[in-house]
C-alpha cells in the first residue's frame, strides 16, 4: 500500500470540506429552521444559555408530569422567575399559576404540542407499523437505515424480556415489508441487496436493553447472558434478511459489548454484517480496534464498524471524577476529532477485511473519510455514511447525491419514554463545540472548523490510548507517597471494567482462601499473643469454613493492653502532628498495596461482594489520609483575637486512652476510621473488633506494624462480648470511648460512661454512630429509571445491612404502582448467592442469629402489612429473602424498628409534605432520600427531612469522606460527622492559654 502524505491528504481534506460546505450553504437542517417551532424552542435554547440547564431539565421530567395542574405547578418552578421568557409566555404562566383555567388549558397544550414535536424530530414513529412506514419513506428517498428501539432503561428480566418482544415484533413488520423495496442503488437491482452490497434493512440494539443484569466484574456471566438475548434476535435478524448493529452505550459496558459482538460474530461465520460501533472519545479506541481488526484477519471473519465520536462524554467524565477513576475519554474536542480521523484511516486501511460506517455530521470527518478511502483505493463498497434521523438533513441530502451510500440511524417508540433520548441529542446540539451548532446556528468561520484537528493532541491520544492511562485524572502517587500531604482525594475501589483489576482481584481471592484458617492472635504493646481460649470466625456462607481462629482476649489480657496503651501515651501524646500523621499516610501506603488481599478477608468472613469489599477498603485509606491531612492543619497553636500585650492561643491535646468499639458491617472502613482518628490525635487505643470480623479487624494491626507505630498506641483484643465489652469501657483509666453499632448499645455505653468509678480521674466521652430507620421519599415526578436501582442498592446492598440502608420506601400514591411493579421486577431479577462469586449481588446476612431475627421480622411484616415480594433463597446457611412488604404505616414495628437486613416497607402517602411526616416518624435520623424533580420539593426536603445525612436523587449508602461527612441526630447518634472536618475534636480537648506579654508598660507588639 502507498504510504500517505499526510499533508497532502490534509490539504484534500480541507478542499473537499470546502466544497462540501459550498453545497449545503444556503441549506439549514431542520433543528435550525426559526421558521420551524422546532427550530424556535432550538433558537431559544440557543440564545438563552442561562436557561440551557432548566429547559433540559424540564424535557426531561416532562414524561412525569400527568396532569395540567402538576405541569403548570412544574413550569412555575423551573421558569416562574426568569425574564428570558417570552412576554406572551410569561403572561399565560403567571395566569395559569393563579388558577385560570383557560390560561392552564392552553399553556399545557402548547407545552405538549412542543415536546411532541420535538420528540417527532428525532423519533421516527411510536409503534412498529408506524416506523415500517415511515422508513419505507426514507428508502423511497434513497437511503437505507438501521432502526432502534427506544424505552426506560431497563431495570429486570421481565422488563428485558419485553424489550426483547418488541425487537421480535418489530421484525415481523420489517421481513414482509423488506420484500416491497427495491433494492438501492439502481445498477445493482439484482441480488436483491442494497448497492449490491447490504442487507435492506439493518437493526440496531444495546444488549443491555435484552439483558438487566449485565456487570462488569461478572464479566463472563455477563457476556453469556448477553449473548443467550442478543442471539435470538440476531438470528431472527438473519432470517428477514436484515444486519444487525450492536450500538456502543457507556464505557463500563464497553467491554461486555466488544465481546459479545466477537462471540456473536464467530458463531454465525457466513454473515459479514454485524457491526458494532466503536467510540472515538474512548482513551482505549485506538487499542481496542487495532485489537479487533487483527482479531477479524486472524479468525478471517469480515467484520463492520459503525465509528461514531461517543455520545455520553458529560456522563462518562462525571462518573469517572465522582469516583477517582481514570478519565476514559478524551478531554478535548480536537482530540476525538483527531482520533476519529486516525481510526477511520486505520478501518479503511484494512478495508478488505473491515467495512467502514462513518457515524458523523461533521462536514471535516466525512470529508477526512471520503480523501483517505480515495487514497488508499477503497471501493465504495467497502464504507458508507451514518446520520441520525432528524439532524443535518442537508448533509444527509448531499451524501445521498455524491456516494449513494447513506444510511439513517431512526430510533422508534412511544416519545415519553423516549425523551431520554431526546434530551441527550438536544444537549449534543446545543453543545458549545457542536460542529452543527457552530455551522448552521452560530455561523462560525468554515474554514476554522475544516482545519486538521490538533496534530499534538492526537499524538499524546494515540499513546493514552495503546497505555490505557491518563493524565487526567487524579495525579495519585504524588499526593500519596511525597514528602508534603498535597490536597486530600477519594481512593478509587476497583475499577471492574479493567480486566487486569477483575484478573488479579479473582487470583487474590483464591491466594487469600490459602491463607484463612489460621491462629489469629491479638496484638499488645506491639507483640502478638495467643491465648489459649480460641474462637473460630466462621464464613456466613458456610459455617464448616473457618475463616480464622481467634484468640480470645479476657480480662487479664484487656487490663495488660489498656495498661500498655497509658505507657506508651506518655510518649505518643507528645509526637509531633506531622511525624503521627506519617504514621497514618504509611498505614495507607500499606493498604493501598495491599488492597485485593484486604478485599478478600471481607469476602470471606463477612460476605461482601467484590464491590462492596473494595468500596470498604478504599473507604479505610480514605480515612487513614484524611485525618492525617486534618491533624497537620490542627496543629496548634492557634490564635485567638489578642489586645496589645495580651497573647491567647488554644491549642489541642489528647485525652488518653481510648476504647474502640467497631462494628462487623465496615469491618475495615469504620474500625479505621475511629483508631486512626484516635491515634493521629495522640491518644493510644485498645481496640476490639466485633466478633463477626475479628480477622478483618487483625489486619490493621499489619497496617500500623508495617507503619512502624510505636509499641503500646494500638492494641488489638478480640474477645466475647459478655466478657471483655464492659470491663474494657468501664476501666477508670478509658478516657474516650469510640462505638459504632446498634442504637441499644450505644445507649448502654453512654450510661456506663456517665458512672464515676474509683480511681477515675476524667469524664469518660463517647464518641457515637447508632442505628438508622432510613427512608426514601417517591415524589409523584421522580425519575423512576433512577429511583427503581437507587432504592434497590441502598435497601438490600450488603443484605440490608448497613446502618446507612434504606428500610422504608415512602412513595406519593399517583406513581405508587408503577414503582413498586419496576422495584418488585427488579428485586425478582437479583441473582442470590456466596459473594465470592461475583455473579451474585446479594449474599447471607452475617450468622444465624441475624436470620433469625430478620425472619422474626418478616412474620411481624405479614401480620402488620401485605407482602408484596418474598425472594427466592438458595440452598446454604443464613440467607434471608428479599422482602417487600406494602401497606405499612408509621405506628407499625416494621416501620420504626431498625432490622438491618433485606426487608423494606413500602409506605403509601397522598402528598409530599405527608411523605416527610412520615420519614421524620421515627425516633432515627441518620440517612434520608428523595427522588423528586421539583425544584420546590427538593428545597422543603432540605429544610424539613431531619436526617444526619439527606441524599437528593441518589443512593444513600456509601458517604464519601470528606465529600459526605457521615452521622446521624436524635437516636442515630450524637451528632459526631466521621470522615468530616470536626471529627477529630471529638478525640481532643482545647486547651486556652493567656499570657500578659506587657512589662513595665511597654508590649512586644507595639514596639
Ligand atoms: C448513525 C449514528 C449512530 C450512532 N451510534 C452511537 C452509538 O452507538 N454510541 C454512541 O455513543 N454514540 C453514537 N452516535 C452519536 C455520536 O457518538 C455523536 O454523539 C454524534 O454523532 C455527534 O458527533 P458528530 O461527529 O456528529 O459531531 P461533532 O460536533 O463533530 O462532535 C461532537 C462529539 O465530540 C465529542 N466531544 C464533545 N466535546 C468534547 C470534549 N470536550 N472532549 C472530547 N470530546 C468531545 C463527543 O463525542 C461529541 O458527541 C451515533 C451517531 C450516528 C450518526
Amino acid at each position: 500500500m502507498v504510504p500517505i502524505d499526510r499533508q497532502a491528504l490534509n490539504t484534500r481534506i480541507v478542499e473537499r470540506g470546502k466544497e462540501l460546505y459550498a453545497a449545503i450553504e444556503s441549506e439549514k437542517p431542520s433543528l435550525f429552521q426559526e421558521w420551524r417551532w422546532v427550530g424556535k424552542t432550538m433558537g431559544w435554547l440557543l440564545r438563552h444559555e442561562e436557561l440551557r440547564t432548566d429547559a433540559l431539565r424540564f424535557i426531561d421530567v416532562f414524561p412525569s408530569l400527568a396532569t395540567p395542574p402538576i405541569l403548570i405547578d412544574h413550569l412555575e418552578e423551573y421558569f416562574g422567575s426568569s425574564v428570558s421568557l417570552p412576554a406572551w409566555l410569561r403572561w399565560t404562566l403567571r395566569h395559569a399559576s393563579c388558577g385560570g383555567r383557560l390560561a392552564t388549558t392552553v399553556l399545557a397544550k402548547t407545552v405538549h404540542y412542543t415536546m411532541r414535536k420535538l420528540g417527532r424530530q428525532f423519533i421516527i414513529g411510536e409503534s412498529a407499523n408506524e416506523a415500517v412506514q415511515r422508513l419505507s419513506r426514507i428508502r423511497r428517498e434513497g437511503c437505507a437505515f438501521s432502526v432502534d428501539i427506544l424505552g426506560e432503561s431497563v431495570l429486570s428480566e421481565a422488563e428485558a424480556e419485553r424489550y426483547g418482544t418488541l425487537y421480535m415484533d418489530l421484525l415481523k413488520a420489517l421481513g414482509p415489508a423488506r420484500k416491497e423495496w427495491s433494492p438501492l442503488g439502481a445498477e445493482q437491482k439484482t441480488n436483491d441487496l442494497d448497492w449490491g452490497f447490504h442487507p435492506k434493512f439493518s437493526v440496531s440494539l444495546k444488549p443491555t436493553s435484552l439483558y438487566s443484569q449485565g456487570r462488569p466484574q461478572n464479566f463472563d456471566g455477563s457476556v453469556e447472558g448477553m449473548v443467550a438475548r442478543v442471539r435470538p434476535v440476531y438470528e431472527k435478524v438473519l432470517e428477514n434478511g436484515g444486519s444487525l448493529c450492536i450500538d456502543m452505550e457507556s464505557y463500563q459496558y464497553k467491554d461486555l459489548s466488544l465481546e459479545v459482538f466477537k462471540r456473536l460474530r464467530a458463531e454465525y461465520p457466513a454473515h459479514p454484517h454485524l457491526a458494532l460501533a466503536m467510540q472515538a472519545y474512548l482513551l482505549d479506541t485506538d487499542r481496542d480496534l487495532a485489537q479487533l481488526l487483527d482479531w477479524s484477519v486472524s479468525h478471517g471473519l469480515p467484520i463492520c464498524i459503525r465509528l461514531v465520536k461517543g455520545a455520553y462524554w458529560d456522563y462518562e467524565v462525571i462518573r469517572a471524577r465522582q469516583n477517582s477513576w481514570d478519565i476514559p475519554v478524551f478531554m478535548s474536542k480536537s482530540e476525538t476529532d483527531a482520533a476519529f480521523e486516525r481510526q477511520a484511516l486505520l478501518i479503511l486501511k484494512h478495508h478488505p477485511t473491515a467495512f467502514l460506517a462513518c457515524g458523523t455530521h461533521n462536514i471535516r470527518s466525512i470529508a477526512a473519510v471520503m480523501e483517505a478511502a480515495k487514497a488508499l483505493g477503497v471501493p465504495d463498497h467497502r464504507y458508507e455514511f451514518q446520520v441520525l434521523y432528524g439532524m443535518a438533513e442537508p448533509i444527509r441530502r448531499l451524501l445521498a447525491r455524491i456516494t449513494g451510500r447513506v444510511r439513517l440511524y431512526c430510533p422508534y417508540g412511544p416519545i415519553l419514554p423516549g425523551m431520554a433520548y431526546l434530551v441527550r441529542r438536544l444537549l449534543e446540539n446545543t453543545a458549545n463545540q457542536s460542529f452543527l451548532r457552530l455551522v448552521f446556528a452560530d455561523k462560525m468561520d468554515i474554514l476554522g472548523l475544516l482545519a486538521e484537528p490538533s496534530e499534538a493532541a492526537s499524538e499524546r491520544g494515540a499513546v493514552a490510548g495503546f497505555s490505557g492511562k491518563t493524565d487526567r485524572g487524579p495525579a495519585k502517587e504524588g499526593i500519596h507517597e511525597g514528602c508534603q500531604p498535597g490536597r486530600f482525594l477519594n481512593e478509587p475501589a476497583a475499577d471492574f471494567t479493567k480486566k487486569e483489576e477483575r484478573s488479579l482481584f479473582a487470583q487474590v481471592i483464591t491466594v487469600v482462601r490459602q491463607e484463612m484458617g489460621k491462629v489469629c492472635p491479638l496484638f499488645i504493646n506491639g507483640a502478638d499473643r495467643t491465648t489459649r481460649d480460641i474462637l473460630p470466625s466462621l464464613n456466613p456462607a458456610d459455617p464448616a469454613d473457618v475463616i480464622a481462629l481467634v484468640s480470645q482476649a479476657g480480662k487479664a489480657e484487656v487490663e495488660e493492653a489498656i495498661g500498655a496503651a497509658q505507657a506508651a501515651f506518655a510518649r505518643w501524646s507528645k509526637v509531633e502532628s506531622p511525624v503521627k500523621a506519617g504514621y497514618l499516610r504509611r498505614a495507607a501506603a500499606w493498604m493501598r498495596s495491599h488492597r485485593y488481599e484486604l478485599a478478600a478477608w471481607q469476602i470471606g468472613e463477612i460476605g461482601k461482594q467484590w464491590d462492596q469489599a473494595s468500596a470498604d477498603v478504599a473507604e479505610a485509606i480514605d480515612f487513614l489520609e484524611y485525618y492525617a491531612r486534618e491533624m497537620v492543619r490542627l496543629d496548634g497553636p492557634h490564635a485567638l483575637p489578642s489586645p496589645p500585650g495580651e497573647l491567647n492561643q488554644y491549642f489541642y491535646e489528647p485525652r488518653g486512652v481510648c476504647a474502640v468499639i467497631a462494628p462487623w458491617n465496615f469491618p475495615l472502613a469504620i474500625t479505621t476510621g475511629m483508631v486512626s482518628a484516635a491515634v493521629v490525635t495522640g491518644n493510644c487505643v485498645v481496640y476490639k473488633p466485633s466478633p463477626l470480623t475479628p480477622a478483618i479487624g487483625r489486619n490493621l494491626v499489619e497496617a500500623f506494624r508495617a507503619a512502624g507505630l510505636p509499641a503500646g498506641v494500638f492494641n488489638y483484643v478480640p474477645g466475647r462480648t459478655e466478657v471483655i465489652a464492659e470491663y474494657l469501657i468501664n476501666h477508670p483509666w478509658i478516657t474516650t470511648i469510640a462505638f459504632t453499632g446498634s442504637t441499644q448499645v450505644g445507649l448502654r455505653i453512654i450510661e456506663n460512661a456517665a458512672t464515676v468509678r474509683p480511681g477515675q480521674t476524667t469524664v469518660k466521652r463517647v464518641i457515637c454512630e447508632m442505628g438508622g430507620k432510613n427512608a426514601i421519599i417517591i415524589d409523584e415526578d421522580a425519575d423512576l429509571d433512577e429511583a427503581v436501582p437507587a432504592v434497590l442498592v441502598s435497601a438490600f446492598g450488603f443484605q440490608g445491612q448497613k446502618c446507612s440502608s434504606c428500610s422504608r420506601v415512602i412513595v406519593l400514591d399517583s406513581v405508587y404502582d408503577r414503582f413498586i411493579d419496576r422495584l418488585i421486577d427488579a428485586a425478582q431479577s437479583l441473582p442470590v448467592g456466596p459473594a465470592h462469586d461475583p455473579a451474585f449481588v446479594l449474599g447471607p446476612v452475617c450468622d444465624h442469629q441475624a436470620q433469625t431475627r430478620i425472619s422474626g421480622y418478616i412474620d411481624v411484616a405479614a401480620v402488620e402489612g401485605k407482602i408484596l415480594y418474598s425472594g427466592k433463597t438458595p440452598a446454604g446457611s443464613n440467607y434471608v429473602p428479599i422482602t417487600i412488604v406494602g401497606d405499612i404505616r408509621p405506628e407499625h414495628r416494621i416501620a420504626q424498628e431498625e432490622i438491618f437486613g433485606p426487608v423494606l416497607a413500602v409506605m403509601k402517602v397522598k402528598t409530599f409534605g405527608e411523605a416527610l411526616e412520615w420519614a421524620n416518624s421515627t425516633r432515627f435520623a441518620l440517612t434520608g432520600g428523595v427522588f423528586s424533580r421539583s425544584p420546590r420539593n427538593l428545597n422543603e426536603a432540605k429544610m424539613r427531612f431531619q436526617v444526619g445525612n439527606l441524599y437528593l436523587n441518589r443512593h444513600i449508602t456509601g458517604a464519601m469522606v470528606e465529600r459526605q461527612p457521615f452521622g446521624g441526630l436524635r437516636m442515630s447518634g450524637l451528632g459526631t460527622k466521621a470522615g468530616g472536618a470536626e471529627y477529630l475534636l471529638h478525640f481532643m480537648d482545647r486547651r486556652v492559654v493567656t499570657e500578659n506579654t506587657a512589662r513595665r508598660g511597654f508590649s512586644p507588639d507595639l514596639l
